[in-house]
């Protein structure tokens, strides 16, 4: 089987917070992980301005990625102003294409802010037709197709509205929790700006209680929770529960 998962998400931390532990459990499971941001998180601090942010944040993302052997891809959209529109739908085939995913993971639907939602329309957009041979000018890679698409949990578990959003599939991560906080503490320029704001290690405090939360579902220490994409074309099967819950 293509043992191929990529992260699409929309600023260089995402993917630590909301897919990282289930990232580290699939690198043991012998997949090649390719972790994207739609944006490289240029207003995500005040101290500088967005080209010397996107160069912290891009590198803080690549040295992340890099613990787990993973690659880092930036589309280089700008923080706060994702759109759905066509040269933006075009980049997102052009990387699924070049990647060619058997499983992606990529925002709720209705999240807290547009850059997520709006990325979460670019990966069904182009998880749905990257295959198709004229879409792209990249070549079909083998093994492309329509691939298993999950939605993470929005931020903070609630939707816009504030209703909980319950999982379809939860990941246990456990074992793979230290490695997903050691990625996350590579977001320094983040993780440091928060401390200030809160007076406490809030950046990882408050993923830690999320993935707490999460694990109460299964009896597990910590979890990650996913709902699986499954419209026509997309595969029925839940992969992620296939992969890793009979092994407990
Ligand atoms: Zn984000």
């Amino acid at each position: 089987m293509n043992k191929t998962v990529l992260s699409f998400l929309a600023h260089p931390d995402d993917a630590e917070i909301l897919c990282g532990g289930t990232l580290v459990r699939l690198t043991e499971a012998n997949w090649q992980v390719h972790i994207a941001s739609v944006t490289p998180g240029d207003c995500g601090a005040t101290a500088a301005n967005r080209w010397e942010i996107s160069a912290i944040r891009t590198a803080e993302a690549q040295r992340a990625a890099e613990m787990i052997g993973a690659v880092y891809h930036c589309l280089d959209e700008r923080d706060g102003l994702v759109v759905y529109d066509k040269p933006t739908v075009q980049k997102a085939i052009d990387l699924f294409r070049r990647i060619a995913p058997k499983l992606v993971f990529t925002h709720a639907p209705r999240d807290y802010m547009m850059d997520h939602e709006m990325v979460s329309l670019l990966a069904r957009a182009a998880s749905f037709v990257h295959a198709s041979p004229n879409i792209s000018t990249h070549q079909l890679r083998e093994g492309s197709g329509v691939p298993y698409l999950y939605y993470c949990d929005p931020v903070g578990g609630t939707d816009p509205l504030g209703q909980e959003v319950k999982p379809t599939t939860l990941t246990d991560i456990t074992a793979q929790m230290d490695k997903k906080l050691a990625m996350l503490a590579c977001h320094a320029s983040q993780r440091e700006w928060l401390k200030v704001h809160h007076g406490m290690d809030e950046y990882i405090e408050a993923t830690r209680r999320h993935a707490m939360e999460r694990g109460q579902l299964i009896g597990t220490l910590y979890a990650e929770g996913f709902i699986e994409h499954r419209g026509h074309a997309y595969p029925q099967d839940d992969l992620l529960a296939n992969l890793f819950e009979k092994k407990g």
